[in-house]
């Protein structure tokens, strides 16, 4: 990786914070300013973070915004109708070139997050202020990284049960239990592309819990994560004429099955 600061954007629909009392109470300035500051004082100077919402030109999501952005992190809940397809097309065409994207919580039916599963991502809830327990089930993982202990609980938090109808994730970091008895894949992985995906479910809008310290450090640990790395990709596919080595076999090529009808 280079030694370049990861480039953040912080997408937030930023519709309960202006209507609902209680989330205006938690997050006066909106999820995205504290999920903005929970990475900057987490990271420092390894990430430069700009925040965008839905009401800008575009959602703050416009071509040379997303040109910019190694990982972009999405909270929505309300609006996700209001999207516009044209922003989903540029997300999912970023993702696919290698921007890392963190899904929040009710983020899992976003239009893009549904678009890049292929699923309905639909699963059971409850709002009733349970007990939520995280269990680690991957602690060597880099995005537990520096979690104590075999859990960790968040006190106050609404439910979100299996069956979570998505794709069988590439890992299962987090699973949790809930005071009411189901249990919920919280925290999975994806590869799409060259794009890393982490699905993170904790963050209801009417409990503080993007005040949590174990969720502002797993958050800023999936942006490290989820940033681009590895090796240059040259494009798209290419016809490769000449071989390195002779090759024996003599084909006779029928050029007609290879050019468009
Ligand atoms: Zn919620």
């Amino acid at each position: 990786m280079s030694d370049a600061p990861i480039r953040v954007t912080v997408w937030n629909e930023f519709i309960h914070e202006r209507t609902v009392a209680s989330t205006r109470e938690i997050y006066p300035e909106g999820i995205h300013a504290v999920l903005a500051a929970a990475l900057r004082e987490r990271l420092g100077s390894a990430v430069e973070v700009r925040t965008a919402t839905l009401d800008e030109p575009e959602h703050g999501l416009s071509a040379a915004v997303l040109a910019q952005t190694d990982v972009l992190t999405w909270w929505g809940h309300k609006a996700h109708d209001r999207v516009s397809d044209a922003v989903v097309d540029r997300v999912q065409r970023r993702v696919l070139e290698g921007m890392g994207l963190l899904m929040l919580h009710s983020g899992h039916t976003s239009k893009i997050f549904r678009r890049l599963m292929g699923t309905s991502c639909m699963l059971r809830w409850r709002e009733a202020a349970e007990r939520e327990r995280i269990w680690i089930v991957d602690p060597s993982h880099p995005i537990a990284d520096g979690l104590e202990g075999e859990f960790f609980e968040i006190p106050h938090t609404e439910m979100y049960g299996e069956y979570f109808d998505i794709p069988r994730p590439d890992e299962v970091i987090f699973i949790s239990w809930y005071e009411g008895g189901e249990v919920f894949r919280s925290g999975c992985t994806f590869r799409r592309g060259k794009g890393k995906v982490f699905y993170f479910s904790p963050g209801h809008e009417t409990f503080p819990i993007y005040h949590d310290a174990n969720v502002r450090r797993i958050i800023a640990n999936a942006v490290c994560w989820a940033a681009p790395c590895g090796s240059r990709y040259f494009g798209d596919g290419r016809r490769i004429e000449a071989p390195l080595s002779p090759i024996a076999a003599k084909h006779a090529v029928d050029e007609s099955l290879h050019r468009k009808k």
